[in-house]
């Protein structure tokens, strides 16, 4: 069992495919399937075909490619079963009791609602990676379409208990934007400083912002941060409930 080959792949207007290949058994896996065509080119290229599609939320912009994808290869698709419903092409059923692995790789799935009510994200423990989908980007999570407030915090509040060294792969990049509203929240946070800084070399010159990790984003993440003093202040909400303080953000994010 070899070490995974990741390749982010950006699809659509701001979406993310990642791709895992095991190079020893050739298994490849996408995890969430924004277009059949981007898929299929970066895997011809490389010479992989594809076995497992992971689904995080039944989104048009992470489930519109799995049909093509899975008549194609004739991969299996695996998803959140609260959201069998919605995503019709699922042959695997998942929920946070579920046993499950990619070529030997263990995974365990993360009941992340809120974004969706059935969204789910994958840890790899013993590569140390994890696929927060809509649930978690750098410094920004997703819009509570489905859930509440207190519901997405403790969506986000597993994600945050991950070690601090695991890689996070998120649905999009809209790190940049997010950065802009981080810093009205938090202008004095130094290590959200640098962040922006690199963030903004980053998207100067076309590059992903992503793989980021548990650790930076607990650093610098607005919506990781409602137990910080100085945002409680700045909002007004000192002493508040943590879930309390995350609605607000995430409100103050919607209006921005
Ligand atoms: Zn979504
Ligand atoms: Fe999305």
């Amino acid at each position: 069992m070899g070490a995974l080959q990741i390749v982010l792949l950006p699809c659509l207007a701001d979406n993310y495919c990642v791709i895992l290949h095991e190079p020893d058994s050739g298994e490849t896996a996408v995890i969430d399937a924004p277009s059949a065509a981007a898929v299929k080119a970066a895997l011809s290229e490389r010479g992989w075909r594809l076995n497992q599609i992971f689904v995080t939320h039944h989104h048009t912009d992470h489930t519109g490619g799995i049909d093509e994808l899975k008549a194609f290869y004739g991969a299996s698709v695996t998803g959140p079963e609260a959201e069998a419903e919605r995503i019709p092409s699922l042959t695997k059923l998942v929920t946070a009791k579920s046993e499950l692995s990619f070529a030997g790789h263990p995974i365990e799935v993360l009941e992340t609602p809120g974004h969706t009510l059935g969204h789910v994200t994958y840890y790899f423990p013993n590569d140390g990676i994890a696929f927060t989908g809509d649930t978690l980007f750098s410094l920004g999570c997703g819009k509570i379409f489905e859930g509440d407030p207190e519901m997405m915090w403790g969506s986000l509040s597993k994600i945050a208990a991950l070690p601090d060294d695991t890689q996070i792969y998120c649905g999009h990049e809209y790190t940049l934007n997010n950065a802009r509203f981080a810093l009205t929240i938090e202008p004095e946070n130094d290590a959200l400083k640098k962040r922006v800084a690199e963030v903004e070399t980053l998207r100067a010159a076309g590059r992903p912002t992503l793989p980021t990790t548990v650790g930076l984003e607990k650093a610098t993440n607005p919506f990781l941060r409602p137990q910080s003093r100085s945002i409680q202040a700045r909002i007004g909400m000192l002493g508040a409930p943590e879930w309390e303080v995350f609605a607000r953000i995430r409100q103050l994010k919607n209006k921005a």
